[in-house]
């Protein structure tokens, strides 16, 4: 989550710049980083969950009835249109935007990576993979009912959950080119510095995405790799650097740099769910 929009505040500023700097030409944290409408999704997704978490609480488990689900949906709906309206120049991309403030309650077949940017709470708060899958496609088909919009999401969240269980990363790879990308099998670095480009797409920001995390040795290179290769500068970052928390689980000095650039309700979200799932892991 706090990865998620850390990536997301430095991507921002390069999402439609034609240039791209070295790795470590990046600079973090500085006056231009701002949040955009990846970072209210997740926020509103948060919001949506609410009430799945506040039901299992300490210690039972999730309630994914067909009934749940179908309150979830309506809730993920609902904070939609809410931060839409709230937050209406922050970035959305048009269709989201016009769903949102026009009130639609119908899913418009989205490919877009606006699935799989707001997806990292569901990784946080999954107890096993169904879990991943039930909440993220639940999550995602209210407007990317796409196969490859469900997919981007889902990939994320598994990523996600995997990375915060512990899997290692020759594991996470290897299932990430089985079950959703085997392109990113054939991914390189340097080709994508070089001839990687504007992206919306779920199916052309997830892998590289990913395939940043993989490569990376520490979130903060994984949030300097995203930034590296360009595209979807934000959103591409945000997908990354959430998987890159999970795994790396960065110390608290980030999170307390990234809340200066956040709304002090978004702030409350993140503690309460971070806190949610603290209480929650078994302790030894
Ligand atoms: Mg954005």
């Amino acid at each position: 989550m706090i990865g998620e929009m850390i990536g997301d505040m430095h991507g921002a500023q390069y999402e439609f710049e034609d240039y791209k700097l070295k790795k470590e030409e990046y600079p973090l944290f500085s006056s231009k980083c701002e949040f955009t409408d990846d970072t209210v999704a997740t926020i509103a997704v948060i919001d949506a969950l609410t009430k799945i978490m506040q039901e299992a609480g300490k210690n039972k488990p999730l309630n994914l009835s067909e009934e749940n689900i179908v309150e979830l949906k309506k809730r993920t709906i609902e904070a939609f249109h809410f931060y839409v309206k709230a937050y209406p120049h922050c970035g959305w991309g048009s269709h989201f935007h016009q769903w949102g403030m026009n009130k639609d309650t119908k899913p418009y077949n989205s490919w877009g990576n606006g699935s799989a940017m707001r997806i990292s709470p569901v990784g946080w708060i999954a107890d096993s993979e169904e879990e991943v899958k039930i909440l993220s496609k639940a999550i995602s088909e209210v407007t990317h009912n796409h196969v490859e919009g469900i997919k981007g999401a889902e990939a994320t969240a598994m990523c996600i959950y995997w990375a915060r269980k512990g899997v290692s990363k020759e594991e996470i790879k290897a299932r990430v080119i089985r079950d959703y990308y085997p392109i990113v099998d054939m991914l390189d670095y340097d080709t994508l510095v070089e001839e990687y480009r504007f992206d919306v797409s779920c199916q052309g920001t997830v892998p590289p995405a990913i395939y940043c995390f993989l490569i990376s040795n520490s979130f903060e290179d994984c949030l300097r790799t995203c930034l590296s290769i360009g595209g979807d500068s934000d959103t591409l970052s945000a997908i990354g650097c959430s998987i890159a928390e999970a795994f790396y689980k960065p110390g608290k000095e980030w999170k307390k740099k990234a809340y200066k650039f956040l709304p002090e309700r978004f702030c409350r979200a993140i503690d309460y769910i971070e806190s949610w799932v603290d209480d929650r892991e078994p302790t030894e």
